[in-house]
């Protein structure tokens, strides 16, 4: 490709509402132009990178003998009135209507449209295992989209769908899944990590992610330092360490603290620890508010308080005015004593003795609170987010965090749309028999972000080979007024891509600096520079976009570093 007729327009002011370097560089870089919020436009340079990634997607895939199909996006409300996730799906969903006032939705996944293909297909058990996948676009209406296209509103996911006569076909197809993945984020060059996972919103049981390893990834992960676990940390579970309660070894009193609201207030005020509070979170529940109760230094964990009976889902905090019902007092001073709505204790509550919280009465605080003394010893329930340096549930190791950037996902999803949606095959017997599901997904434009965060310098993109939209750049120096150079360059160009390079071929009348700087900023791997003085010497200028130095080879030393 000549630079000169590739219409790339590269951007030295970083724009203002990118929030990450991924968002930035990619701006930047003329990779994508926004169109409104959580929607892109994915340019010609932009869109090279996200066709290398889809196709070592797709090869993958293609080796571990899934078949390629592609579904429609837009999806009849009737099929998620089936599986019943019409109701359930919640604001995500973007709902339409077509001219007859029929509802539609624009797909987010594919389990319905999927299951409705395989019960009309597949008739007997020995047309399995098959495993179906599509690269396609989805919709999902999120509620903060940002960082670019890693958290859009529409983008491209690869989605596969088995489907098996019995569990054990799908342990079987759901590790062959697990050796794909495994293989395409290797064949990518990314460092990435597999952790267990919630199922979320597609339900199932199990279900394991793969995280692009980066500071600016929004999940956070959990893993041992003794074994192999590693948990997404909205699912990482925790158990109670201590068993008992020390002897109370001080009075309940309750204290005057004035304007005291927060932990962080509450621990200056008293000169004591947040691990010495108990903290106290009003939500709603299905039969009015529900209170739970954390040690005042751990986060409550919403995707596991959402899990509890009787809790709200998706968890919703009550409102200020609610609380106020409930215990009388504004929030910032509620606490057990004297609570009389259901109450759930975290299991690292267990232990506790002498802790302090809230009076329920405005501006008042209780000290010296002990369980079994001042409160009857509670039942205690997982509900916090683990800690650095949390026992593993394996009890071998301890915990250390990480951040993460999911960017596959992988569920057993068991019979749960196949039992909805009457999707079953013929066994042997001659019996109808429900199918057993995996679905597995891969986010293909937020790979290209993810690759970024991972993948960069201060002067921009560094691609890891296989991503790289060219494998190499020619930046021929003066080549407008020399007709050396420029002849060097074109032979050099055709000849590199009748080797099966792609080669961009920077031949703009601007400055070199312009075009290094551009070099760098899209990130492509080599860079040949041509130049008087180099063609006198029979050398050409070489640089490897993750070396700092150049060097001046002999031509045929600069093209074998390619
Ligand atoms: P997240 O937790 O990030 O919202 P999810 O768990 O809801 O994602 P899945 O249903 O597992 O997403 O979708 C499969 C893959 O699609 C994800 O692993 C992710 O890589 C990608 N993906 C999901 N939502 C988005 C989005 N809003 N923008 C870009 N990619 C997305
Ligand atoms: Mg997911």
């Amino acid at each position: 490709m000549r630079f000169s007729e590739f219409g790339l327009t590269t951007l030295k002011e970083v724009p203002a509402d990118a929030e990450i370097v991924s968002h930035k560089l990619m701006l930047r870089a003329g990779l994508i132009r926004r169109l409104a919020s959580g929607l892109f436009t994915w340019m010609p340079l932009g869109l090279r990178v996200l066709r290398r990634v889809e196709a070592v997607v797709r090869e993958e895939m293609d080796r571990a003998g899934a078949l390629e199909l592609l579904m429609p996006a837009v999806q009849p409300a009737e099929l998620w009135q089936e599986s019943g996730r019409w109701d359930k799906y919640g604001p995500l969903l973007l709902r339409m209507q077509d001219r007859h006032a029929r509802d539609y939705c624009f797909g987010p996944t594919h389990e319905e449209v999927i299951t409705d293909v395989a019960r009309k297909e597949l008739r007997s058990y020995k047309q399995l295992p098959i495993n179906y996948y599509q690269i396609q676009t989805k919709f999902r209406d999120e509620i903060r989209p940002r960082f670019g296209v890693m958290r859009s509103r529409e983008f491209i996911m690869k989605d596969a769908y088995s489907f098996d006569a019995d569990q054990s076909g799908l342990d079987a197809s759901y590790a062959r899944m697990h050796t794909a993945y495994t293989a395409i984020f290797e064949r990518l060059g990314l460092e990435f990590r597999v952790v267990d996972a919630d199922s979320g919103e597609i339900g199932g049981s199990r279900s394991q992610e793969f995280h692009v390893l980066a500071d600016s990834g929004e999940d956070a992960i959990a893993y041992s330092d003794a074994d192999d676990y590693a948990s997404n940390i909205e699912s990482a579970a925790t158990t109670p360490t201590a068993s008992g309660y020390p002897e109370p070894s001080s009075e309940l009193e309750k204290l005057a603290t004035p304007g005291v609201k927060t932990i962080e207030a509450l621990c200056k005020f008293l000169d004591i620890e947040p691990k010495q509070t108990l903290k106290t979170l009003i939500v709603e529940g299905s039969d009015g508010p529900v209170a739970l109760l954390l040690r005042g230094d751990h986060e409550l964990n919403s995707v596991k308080a959402q899990k509890i009976p009787g809790v709200a889902s998706p968890l919703t905090l009550a409102s200020p005015e609610a609380v106020v019902k409930v215990t009388g007092c504004g929030p910032g001073f509620v606490g057990p004593i004297g609570m009389d709505i259901p109450t759930f204790y975290d299991h690292a509550t267990v232990g506790m003795s002498d802790f302090v919280c809230g009076g329920m009465e405005k501006n008042m605080h209780y000290v010296g609170i002990n369980f079994g003394r001042d409160l009857p010893t509670p039942q205690t329930v997982d509900i916090r987010n683990v800690i650095e340096g949390d026992p593993t549930p394996g009890g071998k190791g301890r915990l250390s965090i990480t951040r993460g950037i999911e960017v596959g996902h992988i569920f057993q999803l068991g019979t749960k749309y196949s039992e909805a949606m009457g999707a079953t095959v013929q066994n042997p017997d001659g019996q109808n028999q429900v199918m057993a599901m995996g679905c597995y997904g891969i986010g293909i434009t937020r790979i290209v972000g993810a690759a970024i965060e991972q993948n960069h310098d201060d002067a921009g993109i560094i691609w890891p080979a296989p991503l790289a939209p060219f494998d190499v750049v020619l930046v021929p120096i003066n080549m407008h007024r020399s007709d050396e150079v420029k002849d060097a360059a074109e032979i050099l160009y055709l000849e590199l891509k009748a080797a099966g390079h792609e080669v961009l071929l920077d031949d703009r009348d601007v400055r070199p600096g312009v075009k290094f700087a551009d070099a760098e900023l899209i990130g492509i791997p080599h860079r040949l520079v041509i130049s008087e003085r180099g063609l006198a010497a029979g050398q050409l200028e070489y640089r490897y976009r993750r070396d700092s130095e150049s060097r001046n080879l002999d031509r045929e030393e600069a093209l074998k570093q390619l």
